[in-house]
């Protein structure tokens, strides 16, 4: 293999390594943006304490009283 070959696959390489770093970082922070932005709003059965946590969550407790309640839909 000459020289100019060898030395086009290297740099091809490198630019395919930068690129695959790139697009899995651009991903990674997208992800965790969009987890930061997303609330989950509740309200308590018991005590009717409106609170909001953030990420996924299906159930929660009430800081208040402690009553597990389901996440409110609209
Ligand atoms: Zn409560």
């Amino acid at each position: 293999m000459d020289i100019v070959v060898a030395t086009l696959a290297y740099c091809l390489l490198v630019a395919g390594l930068f690129l695959g770093l790139w697009i899995y970082y651009d991903r990674r922070d997208h992800a965790r943006f969009e987890a930061e932005r997303r609330h989950v709003s509740f309200q308590c059965v018991r005590c009717g304490h409106l609170y909001a946590l953030q990420g996924e969550h299906n159930r929660s407790n009430c800081a208040l009283c402690g009553q597990e309640n389901d996440r409110l839909r609209f």
